[in-house]
């Protein structure tokens, strides 16, 4: 492929306080190319023998060396130059699969290639937060199928963080305790939601549950980071990561398409010991053939719709796990 030039830009949105990164060469990306798939061994890029992968994103929306801005805005607009870094995490020379479909070493060493690109991107002075996610699925717009999940080293703290960053802080300050342990206290004691529970994590549909089948991965230790995690604890994570994903392919018998982000502490060096690492779920369906959409209200007015109840979509949750358990183990 010829080098491209990248037009991009950080446009600040005024009103909500947001970046938006608009990103121009980005309209050009291959969408669901039906040709030899990038990630397959033996591409230019996937030579030599390999178990997981790390590629720069062929087509980036942030870059080391960012372009000056194409625009010029007086204010109340600004721009910035969108410096960071876009990675690809190739999970398996297979072309085919779920991360339950990975064994569980595969899986082990997906994580580990995780932590150690959250401090690789996190030490540069540019990059103030790593996030790590992957999506799966055509429903949620993935373009190649091939098993891979992404990096963006951000050179702000996106908003969702903040916002939990601000309350947690607010929490600690307050009450003296981490929120998110409090979260997995309450979670524990009333117990209807928890999908899952292995010795070091507790995977569960959050009490105030935005998605359908929404489940959030809790390390039970206070940790802020992957790197912060002992070697037993990334093993049982990547356990728990095959049973989340292996109950989702249970759920209707089909391959569920989720998001899944890791939410970890900034790498701006700040201290934020009130954090506490975690990994969310959000999968489209609310039935088989049915999705649940961000419309009106929930994406117009922020206010997100939950049909039924919460507890109820756990039920369901946890019977797909039972079945979800016992096709994992006899693998
Ligand atoms: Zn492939
Ligand atoms: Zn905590
Ligand atoms: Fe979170």
């Amino acid at each position: 492929m010829e080098k491209m030039s990248f037009e991009l830009e950080l446009r600040w949105n005024p009103l909500l306080r947001e970046w938006v990164i608009v990103a121009a060469h980005r309209h050009f990306r291959p969408w669901q190319p039906k040709t030899v798939c990038p990630f397959c061994p033996g591409s230019e890029e996937t030579k030599g023998k390999w178990n997981v992968l790390v590629l720069p994103n062929r087509f980036p929306s942030l870059v080391e060396n960012p372009p000056p801005p194409f625009s010029s805005p007086k204010p109340p607009y600004k721009v910035e130059r969108a410096y960071g870094i876009c990675e690809v995490i190739v999970e398996t020379p297979i072309h085919e699969g779920d991360l339950c479909d990975l064994s569980q070493e595969n899986v082990r060493k997906v994580i580990d290639l995780f932590a150690e690109r959250y401090q690789k991107l996190g030490s540069k002075s540019f990059v103030k937060y790593v996030f790590i996610f992957r999506n799966k699925g055509a429903a949620i717009g993935v373009s190649l199928h091939h098993p891979h999940s992404q990096i963006y080293a951000f050179p702000f703290i996106p908003p969702r963080i903040e916002k939990e960053l601000r309350s947690s802080s607010e929490y600690f300050e307050k009450h003296g305790r981490c929120l998110f342990c409090d979260v997995l206290k309450a979670e524990k004691e009333d117990g209807k939601r928890i999908v899952y529970e292995s010795r070091y994590m507790v995977a569960f549909v959050p009490y105030s549950a935005m998605w359908p089948y929404e489940i959030h991965v809790y390390p039970k230790r206070h940790v802020g980071s992957l790197p912060e995690m002992s070697e037993e604890e990334r093993d049982d994570l990547a356990w728990v990561l095959r049973v989340v994903t292996a109950t989702y392919n249970s759920l209707f018998d089909f391959s569920l398409p989720y998001i899944m982000v890791f939410h970890q502490i900034p790498t701006d060096d700040k201290d934020y010991g009130f954090y506490h690492m975690h990994i969310e779920f959000y999968p489209p369906h609310r039935d088989r053939e049915k999705l649940k959409y961000a419309a009106g209200v929930e994406w117009g007015a922020g206010v997100f719709i939950y049909d039924r109840k919460p507890e109820t979509r756990a039920e369901e949750l946890k019977a797909a796990c039972k079945k979800a358990l016992m096709k994992l183990k006899n693998q």
